[in-house]
């Protein structure tokens, strides 16, 4: 049952940035589950005290092995925690897997358009890993949005052809420093960005768009510019906006 809190325990950890990190966690009868979606992780102190946040699953199960990748906020309860103290061995309690509109299904061969703000990229890239996995040939468009070269998740995955990537484009959108070999000056995701690098409206891709809140709605709003159907565009929004990627 997705419902019920599970123990699940870290199996390992490995940096994606200074401030990001993902955690494989262990959960016994895991159930599987979709591109897309999440878990919440609940952490209880010893006086008792519970908190509990929500976090995209980043890559298909291998068996009882799942994937999350957090990103550090600063003075947050959870995130700080899980970047950079959890440890190998450390249990957690998970529930899930959540949710079932933002979710991408392999068989599917509507084309794609992923449309990621920092850390939202996670439940995209799940989408990507599933794709690969899966072989699957559906048209994929993504557009990663990000403050940095230093800020970016994924890089040896996203930045050379893998196997199994035919017929997916990445293009990154560095808002604030690019890399030298990068000809685009940094600024902010341009609608004009979305129609050259995405897929065009009659192509009726579905579009799945993940970042904080602002960046959520700006993105959203300038696909359905754009044209796409607005019931075609799904969004996931991560929380505060605290400074657009
Ligand atoms: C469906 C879903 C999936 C998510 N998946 C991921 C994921 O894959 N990876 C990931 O890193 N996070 C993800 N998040 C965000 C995550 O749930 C937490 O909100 C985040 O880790 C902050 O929690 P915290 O306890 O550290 O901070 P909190 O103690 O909740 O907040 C501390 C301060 O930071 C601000 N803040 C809270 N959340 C954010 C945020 N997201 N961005 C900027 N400022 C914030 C708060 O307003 C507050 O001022 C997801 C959220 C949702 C709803």
């Amino acid at each position: 049952m997705a419902g019920h809190w599970r123990v699940a325990t870290v199996a390992a950890h490995r940096p994606e940035t200074p401030t990001a990190r993902t955690l494989v966690l262990r959960v016994p009868d895991w159930p599987g589950h979709l591109a897309g979606q999440h878990v919440d992780v609940r952490l209880t102190a010893e006086d008792g005290y519970t908190a509990q946040r929500s976090y995209s699953l980043a890559a298909p199960a291998a068996g009882d092995l799942i994937e999350v990748t957090v990103q550090r906020v600063p003075d947050g309860e959870v995130s700080p925690y899980l970047v950079e103290v959890a440890d190998v061995g450390d249990q957690i309690e998970i529930r899930g897997p959540l949710g079932g509109w933002f979710v991408w299904r392999p068989d599917d061969p509507t084309p794609v358009v992923l449309v990621a703000g920092g850390a939202g990229i996670v439940p995209l890239m799940s989408m990507v890993r599933t794709r690969r996995m899966a072989r699957a040939k559906a048209l994929f468009r993504l557009l990663y949005s990000l403050r940095s070269p230093a800020e970016r998740y994924y890089s040896t995955e996203l930045g050379s052809h893998q196997a199994g990537d035919g017929g997916l484009d990445v293009f990154l959108a560095y808002t604030r420093e690019a890399p030298e070999e990068v000809t685009r000056p940094p600024h902010r995701l341009a609608l004009s960005e979305i129609n050259t690098h995405g897929l065009p409206p009659d192509f009726a891709p579905t579009c799945f768009v993940c970042g904080p809140t602002g960046f959520v709605e700006s993105a959203a709003n300038a696909l359905v510019a754009l044209g796409h159907d607005p019931r075609r565009i799904k969004t996931e929004r991560f929380g505060p906006s605290g400074g657009r990627p």
